[in-house]
């Protein structure tokens, strides 16, 4: 979707995968976190975002994905923001149940070779366990397995949750029914961007 609306796509989660993979100092901290299911903290990810946000290639506009996480990084975002004359335009609120994140997360399978992502029900690779491009295994992310899915549910509860409040107290926030095929689901998302 940010290549059809022409903005820079910043991932905070695959920014900290990629991290991990080059083992920097960074991707080292993040690491005992992201494999039991908890926050990094807000410090961390704030650096890390706000300098990526301010390259020129984030001139034309970015759409962030799994940041901000918590009420104290939507704040220093803002605060960021504002000082260079930007704004947050639209704030999309995916609306899926928690058993429905379960089983996509559960059921999620990746390459770790050409970073395809399959589903085994939703999208499943044409021989199983092996990617349909390279033909190499392939792997689940560690905090895809169930106990940990469980707790990024409570933490996703316990700290993003307020956000819903936090962005539609400012009027941005859009909510969108998250329960449906992946073009509906797009659909959804491009009608509530205006699109
Ligand atoms: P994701 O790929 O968005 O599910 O993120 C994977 C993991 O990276 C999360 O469970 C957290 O441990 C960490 N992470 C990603 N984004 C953030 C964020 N904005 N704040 C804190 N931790 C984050």
């Amino acid at each position: 979707m940010a290549g059809e609306f022409g903005i820079l796509h910043l991932s905070s989660g695959d920014i900290l995968r990629a991290e991990r993979k080059d083992k920097t100092a960074l991707g080292l901290q993040a690491q005992e976190y992201m494999d039991r299911g908890a926050l990094v903290p807000d410090d961390l990810i704030l650096t890390m975002m706000v300098d990526r946000i301010q390259r020129p290639e984030a001139s034309r506009g970015f759409l962030l994905d799994g940041f901000p996480r918590t009420v104290v990084q939507a704040e220093a975002l803002d605060a960021r923001l504002s000082a260079q004359g930007k704004k947050i335009d639209v704030v999309i609120d995916i609306d899926v149940d928690d058993a429905e994140v379960t089983r996509r997360l559960t059921g999620r399978w990746y390459c770790p070779t050409d970073g395809q992502v399959y589903h085994e029900m939703y999208n499943p690779p044409a021989l199983a366990g092996t990617c349909n491009a390279c033909k190499g295994p392939l792997v689940r992310r560690k905090d895809d397995e169930p106990a940990v899915v469980q707790q990024r549910l409570r933490t996703y509860h316990e700290a993003t949750e307020p956000l819903e409040k936090y962005y539609q107290a400012r009027g941005i926030l859009k909510p969108v029914n998250g329960i449906g095929s992946m073009d509906a689901v797009s659909a959804a998302i491009r009608k509530a961007c205006g699109r």
